[in-house]
């Protein structure tokens, strides 16, 4: 069964970028723009993996992950934020907030489907790779 993932980030050149390193690996990618459409879409769609872009307009990704976790239809989907901001402070906001692993922008083209892969096996312990 094709594994969907549900990408929510408002930068066009990462949603083309992630979705064609994951399409091309063989996972089925579906976008959202904004934080709103991205937590609607997320209970329909219940995806097998919900990456998180932190730095959305408007709703931003630490209120994304805190109202799919205080939804029982989306609260047990896993999270990772998706982050340009390698901050300190950043892992651990997302963390609280209910991701439960963190990758860092640019993405790397190289490395980045096996650590979406992890995260989609449970393997949260790369959670600090990219
Ligand atoms: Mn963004």
């Amino acid at each position: 069964m094709t594994e969907r993932i549900l990408l929510i980030e408002d930068n066009e050149n990462n949603r083309y970028l992630v979705t064609f390193l994951l399409e091309a690996a063989g996972y089925e990618v579906v976008q959202a723009g904004d934080g709103p459409s991205g937590v609607a879409l997320a209970a329909r769609l219940q995806p097998a993996l919900v990456l998180l872009d932190i730095q959305l307009p408007g709703m931003d990704g630490y209120a994304v992950a805190r109202a799919l976790k205080a939804d029982a239809a989306t609260a047990a989907l896993p999270i990772v934020a998706v982050t340009s901001h390698a901050m300190a402070g950043d892992r651990g906001a997302a963390l609280a907030a209910g991701c439960r692993g963190y990758l860092t922008k640019p993405i790397d083209p190289d490395t980045f489907v096996a650590t979406v892969r992890r995260h989609l096996q449970g393997d949260f312990g790369g959670a600090e790779a990219s």
